[in-house]
């Protein structure tokens, strides 16, 4: 929440008594400076010798020059070569400017320099502790907001900070999409403009409202929205802050963020990634963690205390809401969910046309084909995918954004940069080029799959050494049996070309196999796809937000029998990706050829080769076909890598 900018602390003790120490310590550093390291420093090393010694060396000759302070007697000597200094006291001494004649030494009375106390004192003490004030306070100034407390000095203070609400900046319009999460929220909105008249009609407001949905679909941007939107004070803290080194401070830091908030009401607290503190209580293996219960339950009975009627309304974002305890879900306390889903095409289309806003575009630029080729893609990621083209803009010397950069960018953003540099023999090369034209002919001469965009053989920092991306006409939320299979017949592709063709089998597939597989494995444990095992969940899945993983839920002689299932499909559909490529044998030579030659094809051109010569495949088929589907990456292992 870097960019909102903040009111002061509400506590200015804390802020003098931060100020107060520094200058404790600069004063500190300025007495050791002077009483302990300028004196060793820059006082010349001298030996102190009695001042028998030093009339000897000057008897003896090896005095060169004799300095004479009024009570201290320096005496330079050249011993073997090397200067060095000795001091002795002054003794009242008559005869010592004979001696010194006699022994031919050069000597003078040192006038001592007139440095006034006053100007001593001023270079010593004053001037350094002006220049500390000086640096304190450009310190303050430049981090002072930033380091906002949250140190061992601030024990038991809250880390919340104070938003002026039109300070935010971001209103309903910043976010693009997510219709239905801006409606619930608008509610709030509305409620806190005016919270009479709910009130006459008896209407309670939910106390706390919970944003889930997976990252960077703008949660946290929404919540800054709602207090853009509803003009009240916004206290904003990120679940981890109230996670502190001591137990009980965590839970002090809510009871003062409550405190805080119910003076200010009315007025939107919002607690960012609160998976971090209100995890499940019941892991009782390892040692619970004794600090963060307390802050949870803290929390807990903060929101069972405040009055909802006064106005404090509680904003809270995860993507992990199935750790979350129960207790904090129950009603009176997040008793309202709002879910901030992946943006669908529209919401795309509209994400990218926000974030352009501010950037030169050529009215040329269709948004319409980039929202079409980004399916899966979240706000962040769109967002992400308009200042890469950007910054391609930049560096090709234009001073427009064109599509050409929009459509690099997504695949800068899906497979990473180009790998201009990479060696890869023509040998290699050849392989790759057939197994992309693998997956597009097999793609291309199914009755449903999604018409081939674009096909390349240039490697990518991702590790991909080609891909083959193929772009929906339209976006489908359902997915026939049919359709999932002719995707996993589509995935087996590439390595069936390497086969047919070079009789050859390569790493390269290894990100195929894998889709393949969890394709298969989904469509028999999950999706209820297969007559053996009709509507029976066999997995489930963990946490539909992050990482999508699954849990097996049977017994072991199920698992295997599923595993024996998962192979005969994925079997199936490798000899099927065989049968339509040995079929096409010529065509493949032909394509393949062309894309060695070309290294990027689009789909046009791979749709005019195959028309050329080919009658038999049917043009309106490939046209009509709809599966929703990014692209296919081959994270190929680099030979030799
Ligand atoms: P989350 O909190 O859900 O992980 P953020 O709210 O931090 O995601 O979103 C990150 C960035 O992505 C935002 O700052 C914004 O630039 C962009 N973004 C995400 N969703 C949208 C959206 N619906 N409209 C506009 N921008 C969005
Ligand atoms: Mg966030
Ligand atoms: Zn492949």
């Amino acid at each position: 929440s870097s960019d909102l900018t903040t009111m002061d602390d509400k506590n200015p003790d804390k802020q003098s008594k931060r100020v107060r120490l520094y200058y404790i310590a600069a004063i500190l550093l300025i007495l050791v400076i002077n009483t302990i390291i300028s004196p060793m420093f820059f006082q010349p090393k001298v030996h102190e010798v009695s001042y028998t010694n030093f009339l000897s060396m000057v008897d003896e000759g090896k005095a060169t020059k004799v300095e004479i302070t009024k009570d201290r007697i320096a005496l330079l000597c050249n011993q073997e070569g090397k200067e060095q200094i000795y001091v002795t006291g002054r003794v009242d001494d008559p005869e010592l400017v004979s001696r010194l004649v006699k022994a031919k030494v050069e000597f003078s009375q040192v006038i001592p320099k007139q440095e006034s106390p006053i100007m001593s004192f001023f270079n010593n003490w004053i001037l350094p502790f002006l220049l500390f004030m000086v640096i304190g306070q450009l310190i303050m100034r430049y981090l002072g907001p930033k380091l906002g407390g949250g140190n061992m000095m601030s024990f038991g203070k809250s880390n919340a900070k104070v938003y002026i609400a039109a300070q935010t900046g971001k209103t309903f319009k910043d976010v693009a999409g997510q219709d239905e999460a801006k409606e619930a929220l608008q509610e709030i909105v509305n409620y806190l403009h005016n919270p009479a008249r709910y009130k006459a009609i008896g209407a309670v407001m939910p106390k706390g409202v919970l944003l889930v949905g997976p990252p960077g679909t703008g949660k946290t941007l929404l919540a800054k929205a709602v207090a853009g939107e509803a003009k009240v004070p916004f206290f904003s803290i990120s679940g981890s802050e109230f996670i502190e080194m001591f137990v009980g401070m965590g839970a002090a830091r809510v009871r003062d963020l409550f405190k805080q908030a119910q003076e200010k009401a009315p007025c939107i607290v919002f607690i960012d990634e609160i998976d971090a503190i209100g995890k499940k209580r019941d892991n009782g293996a390892f040692g619970s963690n004794d600090e963060r219960e307390q802050t949870l339950n803290q929390l807990l009975s903060e929101m069972d205390g405040f009055d909802g009627s006064k106005g404090v309304i509680i904003l809270a974002a995860t993507n992990r809401p199935e750790v979350l305890d129960k207790a904090l879900l129950r009603p009176g306390r997040f008793d309202r969910r709002v879910p901030v889903e992946l943006p669908d095409l529209q919401g795309r289309e509209a994400i990218l046309k926000v974030h352009s806003h501010d950037v030169k575009m050529d009215p040329q630029v269709d948004f319409h084909t980039i929202a079409l080729a980004t399916s899966g893609a979240s706000g962040a990621e769109l967002a992400n995918i308009v200042n890469e083209a950007a910054l391609r803009a930049v560096r090709m010397g234009r001073s427009e954004v064109i599509q050409e950069d929009l459509e690099e960018s997504v695949e800068v953003v899906i497979a990473g940069a180009q790998r201009k540099g990479a060696v890869i023999s023509p040998e290699e090369k050849k392989v790759i080029a057939y197994h992309e034209i693998g997956h597009a002919l097999v793609a291309a001469c199914q009755k449903d799959s999604a018409p081939v965009h674009k096909i390349t053989i240039i490697p990518r920092t991702s590790g991909a050494l080609g891909y083959t991306m193929q772009v929906d006409t339209q976006e489908k939320v359902l997915m026939s049996r049919e359709e999932l299979y002719n995707k996993i017949v589509t995935l087996t592709g590439g390595r069936s070309a390497e086969e047919v063709v070079f009789n050859l089998v390569t790493s390269g597939a290894s990100n195929d196999i894998e889709q393949a597989t969890k394709l298969a494995r989904a469509m028999i444990t999950r999706f209820g796809m297969t007559e053996e095992f009709d509507m029976v969940a066999l997995e489930t899945v963990n946490n539909a937000y992050l990482s999508g993983d699954t849990s097996l839920s049977c017994a072991p002689e199920t698992a295997a029998r599923i595993d024996g299932a998962v192979f005969d499909l994925v079997k199936k559909a490798h000899k099927e990706a065989r049968e339509i490529l040995e079929a096409h044998r010529e065509k493949m030579d032909e394509l393949a050829q062309y894309l060695l030659k070309k290294e990027t094809i689009t789909g046009d051109e791979f749709m005019a080769i195959l028309h050329g010569t080919m009658e038999q495949a049917e043009p309106e088929t490939v046209e009509t076909t709809a599966v929703p589907e990014t692209a296919q990456v081959e994270q190929g292992q680099e030979p030799e890598a």
